[in-house]
């Protein structure tokens, strides 16, 4: 078995095979020099979780932290303690970023194809299984629109997703372009050392406060041993979050009155409501949280504005604003988001056959119709990613243990139901989403071809449901040969 990536999926992923597949061999191949993914990629100040981390947690290990939306450096340790305390660290080969994947049903086998050190060698490795923890977005480079006269801008340009980690803006103007979590995250903690912070928007989100800690949570740990404080938290959070998931969803009207009386409580009745009044429902996009109501204080005390206008043109000075009006900065912030790219772009190749993506159909959230022994790991868009990568390495080692049980050595998902329609994968319109929407695979009208973006669904669906349920084509070994040698033969 083969897993890509060692972010938080695919730590989660080995700990999973560790407990549920002890005697399955494993490796972790991982791009980078070092594990935690995005928590060790992303350095902005005030990097932090925008979910509960009882949820972002793993299933199977307490968060114990008071603070239930954790900072980026703890989220990092607590990723890295897993990894540690369940010896899979070992597993890793750092440096080993995987190009092309390539399925042999003659052999039964993935060759995987690797650069790995800083001579970029190629290395060859196979496996009969892979597990695909890559994330989803890219990380070489994060989305900067094109503005005019950006070359003019005598200050410091910066994007989130290379912040340097000796940049000092005490004392600063500070200009952040972007209203999505990123920018939300951003404003209030540069603001508590820059001279003033504008958070310049084209269009404003939905911001809700949130407590950083959870009373409840930190009740239950002081009463109860961990793992039931943290498993009950777990569940009021899942429950919660759901709730709150579909009140949004059915009555958008309500939520939204919801939302703008929680602002105008935090910034009061003469502060102009349109800076946080979207044009679209909510949860349309992901909707941004402001723990302790840290962005609203930072307002209300005059150490951020927000715009909400386009930019004509950068000058040498900032920026000129559709409205007329001019903002200066001496750093301007594109928090404008990230390049959304499946697998990092690694190719895959069903024998001889490359894939494409958007040709697929997503089979029960985690695999793809016609492609053989590949899960990958993608968490939730309403809920947290965790909720839904513990259900998919769960899933995975049931998958191994049935096979083997059964002396299957091949599984496929096969679209076999005349009556399933294709449908877009993802029923977000953020410009990170609409972007990439045409290299995205497809989801189907029904189960086991629809994601839920529901964790009970899930649940009912992955840890109880049937392996064998009439969709997952099962093989063995001889049968997959003879059938690859059939295909041959008739061209
Ligand atoms: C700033 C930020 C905040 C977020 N906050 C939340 C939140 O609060 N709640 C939430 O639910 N989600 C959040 N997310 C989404 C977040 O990405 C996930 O929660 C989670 O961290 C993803 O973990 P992952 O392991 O699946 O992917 P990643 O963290 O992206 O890790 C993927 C790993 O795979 C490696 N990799 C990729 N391609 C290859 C390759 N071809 N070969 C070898 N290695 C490869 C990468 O180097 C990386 O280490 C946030 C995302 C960002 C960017």
């Amino acid at each position: 078995m083969i897993i890509v990536g060692a972010g938080l999926s695919g730590i989660g992923g080995a700990c999973h095979l560790k407990m549920q597949c002890p005697t399955k061999s494993f490796v972790i191949l991982e791009g980078r020099e070092a594990m935690g993914g995005t928590w060790d990629l992303f350095r902005y100040p005030g990097i932090r979780s925008d979910s509960d981390m009882h949820t972002l947690g793993y299933r199977f290990r307490p968060w114990r932290d008071a603070k239930a939306i954790a900072d980026g450096p703890a989220i990092l340790s607590y990723i890295r303690e897993t990894a540690a305390e369940y010896d899979v660290n070992k597993a890793i080969r750092y440096g080993h970023r995987v190009r092309r994947a390539s399925w042999s049903s003659d052999h039964t086998r993935w060759t995987i194809e690797a650069e790995a050190g800083p001579e970029k060698t190629l290395v060859q490795l196979t496996c009969n299984f892979i597990y695909l923890c890559t994330g989803y977005y890219d990380y070489e480079n994060g989305y900067t629109p094109e503005w005019p006269g950006v070359a003019r801008f005598g200050g410091m340009l910066v994007h989130p997703q290379k912040w340097p980690e000796d940049l000092d803006y005490t004392g600063k103007r500070i200009l952040v372009i972007g209203s999505g979590a990123t920018a939300i995250t951003l404003v209030p903690a540069l603001a508590q050392r820059a001279a003033h912070v504008t958070m310049l928007q084209r269009s404003p989100s939905y911001v809700v406060s949130r407590p950083a800690q959870d009373r409840v949570a930190n009740w239950l740990r002081r009463c109860l041993p961990d793992r039931a404080a943290y498993a009950f938290t777990r569940w009021k959070n899942v429950l919660l979050g759901t709730f709150f998931y579909s009140l949004a969803r059915k009555r958008p009207e309500f939520f939204k009155w919801m939302v703008a009386r929680g602002v105008r409580r935090r910034l009061g009745e003469k502060y102009d409501s349109k800076h946080f009044t979207p044009p679209y429902n909510p949860w349309d996009q992901r909707l941004c949280i402001a723990p302790d109501a840290d962005l609203f204080d930072a307002i209300r005390e005059g150490r951020v504005s927000v715009l909400t206008d386009e930019i004509e043109t950068f000058t040498e000075d900032g920026l000129l604003l559709k409205s007329g009006e001019r903002v200066d900065a001496d750093i301007i912030v594109t928090a404008t988001g990230l390049v959304l790219k499946l697998f990092s772009g690694m190719q895959l190749v069903v024998d001889g056959a490359p894939v494409d993506l958007p040709k697929t159909m997503v089979y029960k959230g985690m695999m793809f119709s016609d492609i053989p022994n590949l899960a990958f790991a993608v968490g939730y868009t309403n809920a947290s990613w965790t909720l839904k990568c513990d259900l998919a390495a769960g899933y995975v080692c049931r998958l191994l243990n049935h096979m083997d049980q059964h002396g299957y050595a091949v599984c496929t998902p096969r679209v076999n139901d005349p009556d399933i329609g294709e449908e877009p994968v993802i029923d977000f319109n953020s410009g990170y989403v609409m972007r990439a929407l045409h290299t995205l695979p497809r989801q189907g009208s029904k189960t086991p071809w629809r994601l839920h973006q529901n964790y009970m669904k899930d649940l009912s669906m992955m840890r109880y449901g049937r392996v064998e349920d009439g969709t997952m084509e099962f093989k063995s070994a001889q049968v997959a040969r003879g059938a690859e040698a059939e295909a041959v033969a008739s061209g």
